[in-house]
């Protein structure tokens, strides 16, 4: 990319969950702008290492299991030792469980909660002290939902915590603005990832949601890396707490 604006070469980014979906598609779209990648995975990421790699910039896989928080203060050290500092982290790992609100289980709720929201939270905790301690700038890109604006059915645990993405990315930008950490967030639409195959395999399901976007049609990976980009770079350095959301326009209808 050749808008100094938005150019992120040494700079060293901490994406978790990147080893498919959207979270690749934005490692790829941040390795094109020159930044070196921390994929943080519990499976192999080698296939978005590849791509990291043909972009001529370094990729450092991590395996860690964000359903709890043990693993952080070693994300940050192993980050640290290879790279110096970490300039931008993208908490995108996620998961999803389905079932009518009267049968939810607890352990569905756990579960969701532990990566969604409470990972998300003190990994951001771990790498705002990070960036304070160094007196230098932070970016925390947060990844939202539709249903951190929608109540959505059958998802209550995950309705739970992407609301609660957006309150947070709100608290954490309120609290660390003033020492240079901007703290946002994109919220996906409707995506052909892992995340929706259940409901891009349910013809009934598909078919309303196609009709609601007006872009008439489900976004890719690839569509979050400009939003991603904007986040993580000089651009957007007076974009405090705000939930972008990169939908095809469904919030617009
Ligand atoms: P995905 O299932 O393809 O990717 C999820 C990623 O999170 C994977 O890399 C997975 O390994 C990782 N992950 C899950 N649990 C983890 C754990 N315990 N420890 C470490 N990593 C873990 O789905 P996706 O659509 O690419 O999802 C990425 C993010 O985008 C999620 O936060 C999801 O909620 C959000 N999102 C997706 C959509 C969509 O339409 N696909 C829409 C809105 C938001």
């Amino acid at each position: 990319m050749s808008n100094a604006l938005f150019n992120l070469s040494g700079k060293t980014a901490i994406i978790t969950g990147c080893n498919t979906g959207l979270g690749q598609g934005m490692a790829l779209g941040l390795a094109e702008a020159g930044c070196n990648i921390v994929g943080v995975n519990r499976r192999s990421p080698a296939e978005t290492q590849q791509g990291v790699e043909a972009m001529g910039v370094q990729f450092l896989a991590i395996e860690a299991d964000l359903g709890s928080t043990t693993p952080i203060a070693e994300i940050m050290h192993k980050t640290e030792q290879q790279f110096g500092t970490a300039d931008i982290l993208i908490n995108n790992a996620g998961i999803i469980r389905r079932a009518d609100a009267l049968e939810f289980t607890e352990q569905d709720w756990d579960d969701v909660l532990d990566v969604n929201l409470k990972s998300l939270f003190f990994l951001s905790q771990a790498f705002a002290r990070a960036c304070i301690h160094r007196k230098g700038r932070g970016k925390i890109i947060n990844i939202a939902s539709m249903l951190s604006f929608q109540g959505g059915i059958r998802v209550p645990s995950y309705t739970a915590s992407k609301s609660g993405v957006l309150g947070l990315t709100r608290l954490m930008a309120n609290e660390w603005a003033h020492l240079g950490i901007n703290v946002n967030a994109i919220a996906p639409g409707y995506m052909a990832t892992n995340n929706t195959e259940a409901l891009r395999n349910d013809p009934e399901r598909s078919t309303e949601i196609l009709k609601r976007i007006p872009a008439g049609q489900w976004g890719s990976p690839e569509d979050l890396a400009g939003a991603a980009v904007f986040l993580a770079s000089n651009a957007s350095n007076y974009v405090h707490g705000h939930t972008l959301a990169v939908d095809g326009g469904w919030l617009a209808r």
